[in-house]
């Protein structure tokens, strides 16, 4: 049997090698006599789980060594809080809004400090990309946030910003939710990046931080014990129980990845991948993608149709050909296609053959 594509923007598909292998490990992990599940997070089995999964995602992304990689817990949206309460000392955060998550962000910031909306594309419902030199950066900000890639509105940073060369000495945060591993990272330009797993790392509870050593023990006196970095950094990510059947999934896919080439490999698939639907998107005249081509994301995809009388049909078309999950957002309507890296390129070309399908049935 062959399986569906599913094109949904998190939790999302994940490569097939790593679910079977999961099967074949679920009641007994290499002669353990344990699930990963049922193992205590502090016997050696799962150490080595974890260590190795630790190291394989170093390796992939190309860590520096003074940077920590922490598994924690609560999702993006928590980090969201847990960022302000070890990064901001009270002070002023800039942020940059160009969708709905990073809007997300700077709002619960505001619980912790004052915030600076150093730009925001706001004015063109999300579409385009502030071009760093118009960004209104504070002079002492503690930190400048943004979201490298908004998975609902389709827009993506293809460079990160030299603050520096902004003239801002503050360190860089992204949340990389939803094309982490995707591309490679220039970590010279960032302080801290943090990511939800469950679109290019594993299944949803997991909670990925990177950061860099000098901004670990800063935390505000409240901020709880089991979200200090510096705690969950002293205690190897095992300060409190950690997502353990998680942590061993993400390290499948790691593996995966691995033996695909790595980054820089599946970078190069993401591309054409992108290119293929895009450009099929662009040639209909027909279906329509609204953001700016300098910043489309090549993760998440999202179009509209001409006649909103077509939704209902094409999402009942696209589910019986066996693709799955194309609904847009609820805040932004139409159609979306989130095509992280477990998405087969065979998958858009079975989604790129439908929508020129539909387009000649209904156009
Ligand atoms: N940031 C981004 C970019 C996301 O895509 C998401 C989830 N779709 C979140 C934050 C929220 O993540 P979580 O639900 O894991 O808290």
């Amino acid at each position: 049997m062959t399986r569906p594509y599913n094109f949904a923007p998190g939790p999302a598909t994940l490569p097939e090698e790593v679910l079977a292998q999961a099967a074949a490990e679920m009641l007994d992990w290499r002669g353990s006599g344990m699930s990963v599940m049922e193992m205590s997070h502090r016997g050696k089995e799962f150490v080595s789980i974890c260590a190795q999964a630790e190291a394989d995602l170093r390796e992939l992304l190309a860590v520096p060594a003074n940077f920590k990689i922490l598994f924690m817990q609560g999702g993006a949206l928590a980090e969201n809080a847990i960022v302000p309460l070890n990064l901001s000392r009270g002070g002023t955060m800039d942020f940059v809004v160009t969708g709905s998550w990073s809007q997300k962000s700077q709002k619960e910031a505001r619980k912790y400090g004052s915030v600076n909306i150093a730009a925001s594309n706001e004015g063109d419902q999300h579409t385009s990309m502030p071009s760093p030199s118009s960004w209104r950066l504070s002079r002492d900000a503690t930190y400048v946030h943004l979201c490298s890639n908004e998975t609902v509105h389709g827009v993506e940073f293809h460079e990160l910003p030299d603050l520096k060369a902004l003239g801002s000495d503050a360190p860089l945060v992204i949340d990389f939710s939803s094309h982490v591993l995707s591309r490679s990272i220039d970590w010279s330009r960032v302080g801290l990046a943090f990511g939800g797993a469950q679109k290019n790392i594993g299944p949803a509870g997991v909670t990925l931080v990177i950061v860099r050593d000098d901004l670990l023990g800063h935390a505000l006196p409240h901020c709880p014990t089991a979200f200090d970095y510096q705690v969950v950094a002293d205690n190897g990510s095992m300060y409190n129980t950690p997502p353990t059947y998680g942590i061993y999934i993400a390290g499948l896919v790691f593996q995966w990845l691995k033996r695909q080439g790595g980054v820089a490999a599946i970078e190069q698939i993401n591309i054409a991948k992108a290119e293929l639907l895009y450009g099929c998107l662009d040639e209909s005249g027909w279906y329509v993608n609204r953001v700016a081509p300098n910043c489309r994301s090549r993760m998440n995809v999202p179009f509209f149709l001409p006649d909103d009388r077509l939704y209902e049909p094409f999402l009942a078309e696209a589910k019986a050909r066996g693709l799955l999950s194309l609904k847009g957002h609820k805040s932004v309507g139409g159609l979306r296609a989130s095509i992280y890296n477990a998405m087969p390129i065979e998958g858009v070309r079975a989604l790129v053959a439908f929508l020129k399908d539909f387009q000649a049935r209904h156009g």
